[in-house]
């Protein structure tokens, strides 16, 4: 075995982009911590499918923070704890602030306190409100339109804050359509409550659900449905061991953007999981659902300029057949 590098601390290793990430930095030869709450997080991706050590906690608890910080050498943070779920941040705005921002407050403080002050942040394109262009670039104006969007946003801002007093540098991604799973079937998406197109098209090929709807028919697309620009979760991660790399090689604050540069409709979507899965997969046309701009599609040329990251399954025939396998290893 070759000497192992750095030791990184992963909040929300458990949970699905953490997983993958926790996976990529063991791979890249780190030593990894995971401190996740179990509150969405599994166990036993952590502990059982990449075997590396899981502290159960949450990052708004100092006391544990100060307990990890103080008994290992960390050299970084990766952070991916939070609450996603855009709907029920409208509805709960305050669950979302308070651990959302309130927890990731908490984690500057410590790492300050620490000493630690290199951070991989995990943020979202939903800080840029409605298209007014795309592809989107980092320059979009910003104007969340969600507590959830709102506190990533805020996350961003504290971020130059504790740039700017303490010296702590970070490289924030924003995030287009997160998707896909492990090639391997080893890791996966497993939200529950499942709110995201392509598991739950793929619930309902195995027939856990009697129908996909599609919200909406009627946009200003070529076929009417919403396009997003879906990027292989795996690919995100190893875009997290670059960004942690171009930190630990004393590179100052980024945010990048993350996506595959393509666009695919709900319509295109559902094609090819039918393709892929073999199965009928009934689709029913609904309403629109609140919010949802047209078309979401990032460039992601900073980061590939940046950080020399390049997609490595950009096709939505990956991205849905690798999803498939682990959504049939599941719940099949
Ligand atoms: N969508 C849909 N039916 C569903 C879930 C999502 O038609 O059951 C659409 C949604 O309106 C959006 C796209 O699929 O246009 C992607 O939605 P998702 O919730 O996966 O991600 P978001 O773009 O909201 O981050």
């Amino acid at each position: 075995m070759s000497q192992a590098k750095a030791t990184i601390l992963v909040t929300g290793g458990a949970g699905y982009i953490g997983s993958h990430a926790v996976l990529a930095l063991k791979r890249a030869g780190y030593e990894v911590v995971v401190l996740d709450n179990l509150v969405y997080g599994h166990r036993e991706l952590v502990e059982d499918v990449i075997k590396v050590e899981l502290i159960v906690g949450d990052v708004s608890d100092r006391s544990i923070l100060d307990q990890l910080f103080s008994t290992r050498e960390i050299a970084a943070v990766m952070h991916f704890a939070a609450y996603i779920a855009v709907g029920e941040s409208v509805t709960e705005p305050g669950k979302y602030y308070r651990n959302n921002v309130n927890g990731t407050l908490t984690l500057l403080e410590a790492m300050v306190a620490a000493e630690v002050k290199k951070l991989v942040f995990s943020s979202t394109c939903a800080i840029y409100g409605m298209p007014k262009q795309v592809p989107m670039t980092e320059e979009h104006p910003q104007d969340p339109m969600s507590p959830y969007a709102a506190s990533k946003w805020m996350v961003e801002r504290m971020l130059g804050d504790f740039e700017q007093a303490y010296d702590l540098k970070s490289v924030a991604f924003r995030y287009f359509n997160a998707s896909g799973a492990n090639p391997e079937g080893l890791l996966g998406e497993d939200h529950n409550p499942e709110t995201h197109l392509i598991p739950l098209v793929l619930l309902t090929a195995l027939g856990k659900r009697e129908s996909i709807s599609i919200f909406g028919s009627d946009y200003p697309t070529p076929d009417g449905t919403c396009i997003r620009d879906y990027i292989h979760v795996s690919d995100l991660a190893d875009a997290h061991v670059l960004g942690l790399e171009y930190l630990l090689k004393g590179g100052t604050r980024e945010v990048f953007n993350l996506g595959n540069g393509n666009g695919f409709s709900v319509k295109q979507v559902i094609e090819t999981a039918r393709a892929v899965t073999g199965r009928e997969i009934k689709a029913v046309e609904r309403d629109r659902r609140a919010g949802d701009p047209p078309v979401l599609i990032g460039s992601s040329d900073k980061v590939r300029q940046t950080l020399g990251w390049h997609p490595q399954y950009p096709d939505l025939n990956d991205i849905i057949s690798h999803a498939w396998q682990w959504h049939q290893k599941r719940h099949g």
